[in-house]
């Protein structure tokens, strides 16, 4: 029945890590397998001979770059992508569908497809899974995807579900069109971070006839844990008799748990990205190249590798080559981070194989997160602390479960993101719900505005890092072209938690990177290719507001009203919104209290329910405007119900408001054209 002629040869004892092989038109396949990404019919900076020299088993191909270049024709002309680029080992094609859907302001979406400017020449395209199918059948592909509705891994469950079902009526079309080709087919299983609704596409995609399932959705915009713990849940639903491959993943450390998890083939561009930013992979941590302890090493990359690059070349000259911006760097490097992922995967596969896996997966998943073991780059803190350690009003708290630990501040008592680990809650409360991945793609080829993100209360760090993290990955997923620049403003009147916090990384490990050290020492930080820029304004919040950027988005997180009061008035939310100006903002804040919600309407914006983080069932979003220009936000507007509610509430009347000017004020309320528009 199958295309592939699957055969599943071991599972490792002790966990769901398996060892198979297949056949495609071009050859077989082993796995756990990993393909490196040649977007553009390439791998950036490397030849076909090398990636043969390295043993590179199967390549994955973008089918929406090759669409718009060079376009089905000259497919047609050279019979295929393998002569075509000197390649006769395997290739998957994508479909299209994570570019188009990674583009929401320049294509639009039916049931029977998407319409997209061309960013080559501005022409429009229409991409259906009949017409996904036919260019992936002009590539010449050996395994093809369907086209799937991709949305970010924290859309609510009613969106989910319609993207889910659409996406099933997609696989049944893109069978259909697949017709008596003999290249390979793979469904999709969708479901974000839905467990219902995983193991229904799941279901309901084992039962087509495909030659293999992959896992989609993932790795755009959840925690590592919501990663792993999703990929779990849906490979224990797929079939044991197809492959499974988790799409556009990633570390090897992510690699590494979802192999344990019954995953067998990975697509991911990181090693070259990384190779372009001076960054290798090593058995003893990542070396970040650029740095100058490195000019004088004589040493290999990593004296555990064999390739070519850590052969024949010192960890000095490759230094001086990426200084120097020499293409021959990214090469060197780019040829020895495919080699360590190649490497990984073969590790794995023998360890499977001869009933070790478990084992190594114990000892990989500490080595696989070192960071530049022999030089590392942040002062390394004691692994304990006695005491916990103090500075100024602050000190450092573990949590209760002791995986995370949080900054209390000693006057009020008040613990930063107390309950949830603040990596989770910055993700989820702020990350994830303004989209921010998608909103820093460009809307249109020559869209270079920066998008403007105020994040009111540096504090830790913890959300402006979120934010960091998510711009570095949309970077190195679709590289610095297709991006628009982030401008990243924090506000901090007190430096003391960050200076504490930072001192003493090894409790937060989101603080692990240069940017924070460099933004407390200079109030600033620029990534190597300036797409990313962070400001800090140190100092009272109030007295910078009018002179910095208008926002597009604020993430709004001092300490609560209780302990910062001046913060949370309608007098400052209206300041907020008079500074935004014409351009719509949006405000996102971990509040839920009925007086802030109050404080904002009557400052004009508009207020929606935020998503519930930890112990909290919801938090507040508000807009400046709500027309036809903005997109449709998944938050819900507060209605008629909250107004009831709050006519009944305590807090009904900011405590300072004389009774007096209560009415007028409660008329305000009533009467905010949010209540007015059935
Ligand atoms: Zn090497």
């Amino acid at each position: 029945m199958s295309r592939l002629a699957f055969t599943l040869e071991k599972t490792a004892p002790g966990t769901r890590a398996r060892v198979a092989r297949f056949t495609t038109l071009h050859g077989e396949v082993r796995t756990p397998v990993f393909m490196p990404v040649g977007t553009q019919a390439t791998v950036k900076n490397m030849t076909a001979e090398r990636l043969l020299e390295l043993d590179s088993q199967c390549l994955l191909a973008n089918t929406y770059h090759l669409l718009l270049r060079p376009g089905p024709e000259v497919f047609k002309k050279f019979g295929g992508i393998h002569r075509f680029m000197n390649w006769d080992r395997p290739v998957l094609t994508d479909s299209g569908g994570f570019q188009i859907f990674s583009l929401p302001h320049s294509r639009t979406m039916r049931e029977d497809g998407a319409s997209f400017r061309s960013y080559v020449d501005g022409e429009l395209h229409h991409l259906s899974p009949e017409s996904s199918i036919a260019m992936q059948r002009a590539i010449g592909s050996d395994i093809m995807m369907v086209l799937d509705q991709c949305i970010p891994s924290t859309a609510d469950h009613a969106i989910t579900e319609a993207a889910m079902h659409l996406t099933h009526r997609w696989a049944e079309r893109s069978l259909l069109a697949r017709g008596d080709s003999p290249q390979a087919l793979f469904g999709i299983v969708q479901g974000a971070c839905h467990r219902d609704l995983r193991l229904r596409s799941a279901e309901y995609l084992r039962n087509l006839p495909f030659d293999g399932l992959a896992i989609g959705g993932l790795a755009v915009g959840e925690t590592h844990a919501e990663r792993y713990e999703f990929t779990g849940i849906a490979t224990a639903e797929l079939p044991e008799n197809l492959p499974r491959y988790l799409m556009g993943v990633g570390t090897p450390i992510d690699i590494l748990e979802a192999v344990h998890r019954g995953v067998d083939m990975f697509d991911c561009i990181i090693p070259s990205q990384l190779a372009q930013r001076g960054t290798a992979f090593s058995s003893h941590g990542k070396l970040h190249l650029r740095r100058a302890a490195y000019k004088f090493s004589e040493e290999p990359l990593d004296a555990a590798c064999d390739c070519s690059t850590c052969r024949n070349y010192s960890r000095g000259y490759i230094h001086h080559l990426i200084k120097s911006d020499e293409t021959l760097g990214w090469q060197l490097l780019a040829h020895h981070n495919i080699a360590f992922y190649h490497r990984l995967m073969r590790e794995m596969r023998a360890a499977i194989l001869d009933g070790t896996f478990a084992a190594y997966y114990e000892r990989q998943r500490i080595a696989l997160v070192r960071d530049d073991e022999s030089n590392p780059p942040v002062h390394p803190a004691p692994a304990r602390i006695r005491k916990a350690p103090t500075l100024g009003d602050y000190d450092i708290q573990p949590s209760r479960c002791g995986t995370f630990s949080s900054i209390r501040q000693l006057s009020s008592g008040e613990i930063m993101h107390s309950v949830s680990s603040p990596e989770e809650e910055a993700n989820r409360l702020y990350i994830a719900q303004s989209r921010l991945a998608a909103r820093l793609l460009r809307r249109t080829p020559d869209d270079t505005e920066p998008l403007v993100v105020w994040d009111v209360g540096l504090g830790a760090a913890s959300n402006a890092m979120a934010a960091l993290a998510c711009a570095e990955r949309e970077l190195a997923t679709h590289g610095a072209h297709d991006l628009r620049p982030l401008h990243l403003v924090s506000f901090e009147c007190d430096l003391d938690p960050l200076t504490l916090a930072a001192s003493h990384a090894s409790h937060f490990p989101h603080l692990r990177h240069r940017a924070p050290h460099t933004l407390l020492r200079e109030h600033r930080w620029t990534n190597p290719d300036g797409v990313i820029v962070w400001t800090l304004h140190h100092g009272d919040f109030l007295a910078h507001l009018e002179s910095s950027p208008a926002p597009d988005l604020v993430f709004y997180d001092p300490f609560s009203a209780k302990t910062d009061t001046g913060l949370w008035t309608s007098e400052v939310f209206a300041r907020l919104h008079h500074h935004a100006g014409p351009r719509p903002a949006e405000l996102y804040t971990y509040s839920a209290a009925t007086s802030v919600r109050v404080a904002l309407l009557h400052a004009g914006w508009f207020v929606a329910e935020g998503v519930g983080t930890g112990p909290k069932a919801s938090t507040t979003v508000a807009f400046t405007r709500i027309d036809k220009t903005t997109t449709p936000h998944p938050a819900r507007l507060l209605g008629p119900e909250w107004i009831g509610r709050w006519s009944r509430s305590h807090s009904q009347f900011p405590a300072t408001l004389p009774e007096a000017d209560r009415p007028a004020f409660a008329k305000a309320i009533e009467s905010h054209p949010q209540f007015s528009v059935a």
